[in-house]
């Protein structure tokens, strides 16, 4: 244990009174390095999109620019590492408003079935893309959750085009809840590529992607299951996940029900 001691003269009291206080210091520096970790992660992901800016911006004019096949996919690339830059900014402010409890929640009560729908139809033109089926399966009952609505939008949101991107061509994705316990679990299961134990620990930490290249390849900022975690502990739920390398992944949002 880290204990760092702190000898004070005790003002007043007759030499040599001296009050001891140890403070376990330890937690301070687990704060303090993850902070750095952060800083760090936050720079390196920033740094990526900038230098490819600056690179694509340099290959233009120093000639490109006169080459009419190709000037256009250099500007195309530059908008969209801007974009990148963009959702990586916007992600990051989320975040962060979110874990220092900021973020202004309107916790009401959701239908399950229209955050659902609304989630499924953004996700719906980048799955036909694919030729994935993108299956919905309601309980029979209407399921009422306590939550904020576009927080619940945004968990939905992650999981389904997280599903989708990681979902190989004319696979599945399925989205069903039900009613357990007073708990609404609420599935999205797909028929990608799976995770490997070895990472479904540290999937929802910020910035941790299982193939770097890839998620940003995709598009990825390697926020969005961390947003989804404490967006879930912030309505007093929980989200979990289960998946088999290369057969795919379900994960698991668990919500108060409404009381009748
Ligand atoms: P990203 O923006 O990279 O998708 P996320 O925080 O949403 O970031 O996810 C973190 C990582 O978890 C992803 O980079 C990917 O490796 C893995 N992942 C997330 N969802 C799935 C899924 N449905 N199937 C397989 N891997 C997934």
């Amino acid at each position: 244990r880290d204990l760092a001691l702190r000898a004070t003269r005790l003002p007043g009291y007759p030499s040599p009174g001296v009050l001891v206080v140890l403070h376990d210091i330890s937690e301070l520096r687990r704060l303090e390095s993850l902070r750095h970790q952060f800083v760090a992660n936050v720079s390196h992901e920033l740094k990526t999109p900038l230098a490819s800016i600056k690179a694509y911006a340099e290959t233009l004019r120093n000639g490109a620019i006169r080459d009419e096949e190709n000037n256009l996919i250099f500007v195309n690339r530059i908008e969209e590492q801007a974009e990148r830059l963009h959702q990586l900014i916007v992600d990051m402010l989320h975040i962060a408003r979110v874990e220092a409890g900021e973020e202004a929640f309107d916790i009401t009560q959701v239908a399950v079935q229209n955050v659902v729908d609304a989630s499924v139809r953004m996700s719906a033109q980048s799955a036909k893309q694919k030729n994935i089926r993108l299956l919905v399966e309601p309980p029979p009952e209407r399921v009422v959750v306590v939550a904020d609505e576009n927080g619940l939008r945004t968990v939905l949101d992650n999981l389904l085009s997280n599903a989708v991107k990681y979902t190989p061509e004319d696979g599945k994705v399925t989205v069903r809840w039900s009613v357990e316990d007073q708990q609404c679990i609420l599935e999205v299961q797909d028929t990608g590529i799976g995770i490997a134990p070895e990472h479904q620990k540290r999937i929802f930490e910020r910035f941790y992607r299982v193939d770097e290249a890839r998620s940003r390849d995709l598009g990825g900022t390697g926020l969005g299951l961390s947003i989804v975690k404490h967006l879930c502990l912030s309505f007093n739920g929980s989200v979990e996940l289960q998946s088999v390398w290369g057969e795919g992944t379900t994960f698991r949002v668990s919500l108060p029900v409404a009381a009748d």
